[in-house]
């Protein structure tokens, strides 16, 4: 029996959400007492796979085939379930990002394992075996009792966190019955944004939203993202209307992030809005109405017009940081 985490990588290098799944799939395993295996599909060094011994991952399996650096989401399930069974693993856990939310459902079919997504802590007990996760945007806590012998989680990002252990570990070639015409898709070329820091991997966001009031307002607010190597994010109107990108619109319809510092400039703090920023550690808000609803999700709050406070604040960080 095991437990298995399936660990992505970008260009054969592992992240922090790698590092947190390890401690996350670490922790569940030393609860049920099996230990904890770990996948990684496509070329990473074994430098790199070995950093997840830090987190508590005794076994390490690794297929080097690059087709899987394509991401394709069936040629992955497939693989990630030959190595459940294999490993026997009764738990498998993911990542909840795109790829993992692709990943998981093929997976529990495959399995037929019971599947929560975006589980954010521990499981609660593990007999029963009941995992905790947000209902209605934010608003309130679910405890879900899974009944399946084998069961799936995708875990949010920075909900858990990383936990060292260090483990001696074996990394081990992983060879799963693949045909070629598992394998879907073919980049064919990558054209990287550089530069900008990607909003998911981001510790602090600063955001806008309809207080910013137009387009070219943004410098400041871009200024200061790039002051604290920060991701830039924006309400759904503001991309609704074309000031920023679609890419940055976060909340219940846009991307969900969980950044140890989130900054909402002129953002009122919808209900849909949170929904998708409410898991950050710390929100600051800056807002000119001291009745609007951001102030109560926010840990520190300043009542005041963008326009005034923003510079303020860029001047602050420049002087802190010199
Ligand atoms: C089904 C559905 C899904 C949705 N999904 C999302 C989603 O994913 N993400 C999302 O963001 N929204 C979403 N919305 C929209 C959401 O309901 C809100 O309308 C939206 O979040 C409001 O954006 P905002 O705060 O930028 O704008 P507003 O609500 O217009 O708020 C602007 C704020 O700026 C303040 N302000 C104005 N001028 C200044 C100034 N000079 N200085 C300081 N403060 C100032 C105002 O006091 C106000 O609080 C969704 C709505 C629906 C119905």
């Amino acid at each position: 029996m095991s437990v298995l985490v399936y660990i992505e990588n970008w260009d054969g290098k592992f992240k922090k959400i790698s590092f947190e799944l390890a401690s996350y799939a670490s922790s569940i395993a030393a609860s049920l007492n099996v230990p904890a295996v770990a996948l990684s599909l496509g070329k990473v060094d074994n430098s790199e796979l070995s950093k997840l011994s830090v987190y508590g991952i005794s076994r390490i399996l690794n297929n080097p085939d690059e087709r899987f650096n394509a991401l394709d989401n069936q040629a992955i399930a497939k693989a990630v379930a030959q190595a459940a069974q294999t490993t026997g693993a009764t738990c498998v856990v993911l990542a909840h990002n795109n790829l993992g939310k692709a990943i998981a459902p093929r997976l529990a079919v495959k399995l037929k394992a019971g599947l929560v997504s975006a589980v954010n802590g521990l499981p609660v007990s593990t007999e029963p075996f009941v995992v905790k996760k947000m209902l209605f945007t934010g608003k309130a806590f679910g405890h879900i009792e899974m009944l399946s012998a084998v069961k799936v989680l995708t875990l949010s990002s920075n909900s858990f966190g990383l936990a060292e252990k260090q483990v001696t570990a074996s990394v081990e070639f992983f060879d799963p019955e693949m045909v070629d015409a598992d394998f879907h898709i073919q980049i064919k070329q990558t054209n990287k944004v550089t530069g900008k820091v990607l909003l998911s991997d981001a510790d602090i966001v600063v955001s806008g939203g309809r207080g910013m009031k137009a387009a070219e307002n943004w410098a400041p607010l871009e200024e200061l993202a790039a002051l604290l190597g920060a991701g830039t994010s924006c309400s759904r109107p503001v991309s609704d209307e074309g000031w920023r990108p679609h890419s940055e619109h976060v909340g219940q319809t846009g991307k969900i992030i969980a950044p140890n510092l989130y900054f909402a400039f002129g953002i009122s703090g919808a209900i849909q809005h949170l929904g998708g920023v409410s898991s950050s550690k710390v929100i600051v808000a800056v807002n000119k109405d001291p009745d609007a609803p951001i102030f109560e999700a926010a840990d520190y709050g300043i009542v005041g017009d963008v326009a005034k406070v923003l510079p303020q604040f860029i001047e602050a960080v420049k002087e802190i940081k010199s």
